[in-house]
């Protein structure tokens, strides 16, 4: 927070097109905030239906030229050379992130690394998309081959700019695409240095482009534009719809991942104190600006008080401040997500939910920063806009239940279906339950462990669509193709 002077001009940051660094024509750039202070850091490029045309040309000519002509063990090594790069760098990498988006730069860092290991993890897997033979008529040979799609576009959120590009460039580079990049307004500046850092590493130009800009205007121009083949999107449900829409009316494909109201069911002959840490963590990090954050605990009755009292002081020792001191959570990322989360409080708080716990904001916090003190609530009414609606902040609703089939209804009794927690000790319950699970990921006794790079990941219902993280990606950035030879 101290480390930069603010009588200084904020640096320029341009778009990266066809391996160039480009400024955008006709509009101002926008001003890059952090979070932390309010403090104006950055601008970056305000791109519009140009740069983003420019840009899918760009990656069309490397898709058929010389990235679409490197072969998969080459691609591979590119991806895993970028991948030393970032870890190379990844202590600038990850105090960026954290300055651009305001979450502890312990965070910061341990983003950076999870993106180096996207990239490491989907070079490595380059020439392993291996496809298919099927048995067919007598005189006939029958081969699949994994195809790219060609141009794909990706729009990143800001929660996770790194990780979520490494995620999903990675493997759509792997798989030979060639990729546009629109990253979040609020925070777009990684990834402009993740796309040097492959022009630095030799990626043929346009392999890698990213243009900023508004959502509304660049975003949009990017699923609409027909020389895009496949998009990928990580973000509001509302907008996930636009972009499906757009990307339909040229038939591109979509992944959409859309968020969640991840419940974690806890049993009563769980290890209670052993999940305590993990249900506090699984809302805390990254401020509960997570995709997957665990935001419902479903608790079974009996044990109900039990686990509040486990939680409360926990809550209560969270301390929220300026990324650079590294508390158990940042700020917000802008006014108006922290609007949005003391919002949904206040009402919570009205509609009578029980306020268990809460945490503190450091006193001396800048005053222009967007900071949110964590609250525990419960318990909370299963119709509650808060029990049933993403917050996407650090409030925690605890819930009870009665029985096994109680549980899974009311865990399913969302229009969500992303991630899902089960906590007991009975084996054949852990998986019947975790079975009964409608969404795309559980995990049983722990919760998000690892960042799971290898795990495929995605939702259902209003999560969305589509896989990604793991070698399932591969799939959905690649098409099969049936080559039918008959030899006689
Ligand atoms: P959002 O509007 O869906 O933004 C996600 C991405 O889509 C950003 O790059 C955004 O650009 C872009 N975008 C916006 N409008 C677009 C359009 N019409 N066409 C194409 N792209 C467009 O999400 P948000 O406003 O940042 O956050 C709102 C809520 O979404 C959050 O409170 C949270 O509930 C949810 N969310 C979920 C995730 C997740 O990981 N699933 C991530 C972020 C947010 P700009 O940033 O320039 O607008
Ligand atoms: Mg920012």
């Amino acid at each position: 927070m101290h480390d930069r002077a603010v009588t200084k001009a904020p640096p320029l940051h341009r778009n990266l097109i066809a391996g160039r660094d480009v400024e955008a024509a006709g509009a101002e750039p926008l001003d890059v905030v952090c979070p932390s202070d309010g403090a104006v850091i950055a601008r970056i490029q305000q791109s519009g239906a140009a740069e983003i045309d420019a840009a899918a040309r760009a990656a069309r000519q490397a898709f058929e030229g010389g990235w679409g002509l490197l072969t998969a063990t080459e691609r591979g090594r590119l991806l895993v050379k970028l991948s030393e790069a970032i870890t190379a760098e990844g202590e600038s990498l990850g105090a960026l992130e954290a300055l651009d988006t305001g979450k502890p730069i312990s965070q910061g860092r341990a983003d950076a690394t999870a993106a180096a290991r996207y990239f490491e993890f989907y070079g490595t897997s380059a020439d392993k998309l291996h496809g298919d033979t099927i048995p067919f008529l007598n005189g006939y040979t029958v081969a699949v081959t994994r195809e790219p799609h060609g141009v794909t576009g990706h729009i990143a959120p800001w929660n996770y700019p790194l990780q979520i590009v490494g995620r999903s460039v990675g493997a759509a580079l792997a798989c030979g695409n060639a990729c546009v990049v629109k990253p979040a307004e609020d925070a777009s500046l990684t990834a402009l240095r993740v796309a040097q850092l492959a022009r630095e590493v030799g990626f043929p130009d346009g392999a890698l482009n990213v243009v900023t800009g508004l959502g509304s205007v660049a975003g949009a121009a990017l699923s609409a534009h027909p020389g895009v083949d496949f998009m990928s999107f990580t973000g509001s449900p509302e907008v996930g719809t636009l972009v499906q829409q757009a990307a339909a009316r040229h038939h591109a494909g979509v992944t959409l991942e859309l968020g969640g109201k991840s419940p974690q069911i806890v049993f009563a002959d769980a290890d209670l104190d052993a999940a305590a840490p993990t249900l506090v963590k699984a809302i805390i990090q990254n401020g509960g600006q997570t995709c997957s954050a665990g935001s419902r605990v479903l608790i079974e009755r009996r044990v109900f008080d039990d686990v509040a009292r486990l939680l409360a002081p926990r809550f209560r020792a969270l301390r929220a401040g300026p990324h650079d001191r590294d508390r158990d959570l940042g700020a917000m990322i802008n006014a108006k997500q922290k609007r949005r989360v003391t919002g949904f409080i206040e009402a919570a708080l009205r509609d009578g939910a029980p306020l268990l716990a809460e945490g503190a904001i450091d006193e001396d916090a800048p005053a222009g920063g967007f900071y949110v003190a964590p609250a525990l609530l419960g318990p909370v009414a299963r119709d509650a806009r808060i029990a049933r609606e993403e917050v996407f902040g650090p409030v925690l609703s605890l819930m009870p239940f009665d029985d096994e089939a109680d549980a899974v209804a009311l865990a399913n009794g969302t229009d969500y279906g992303l991630v899902a927690g089960v906590w007991t000790n009975d084996a054949k319950r852990s998986m019947r339950v975790a079975r009964a699970m409608r969404c795309g990921q559980v995990f049983v006794n722990g919760y998000g462990a690892g960042g799971g790079v290898e795990l495929p990941f995605g939702g259902v219902k209003k999560s969305g669509h589509g896989r990604e993280k793991g070698f399932e990606a591969l799939y959905e950035f690649s098409a099969a193709k049936t080559i039918v030879i008959h030899h006689g």
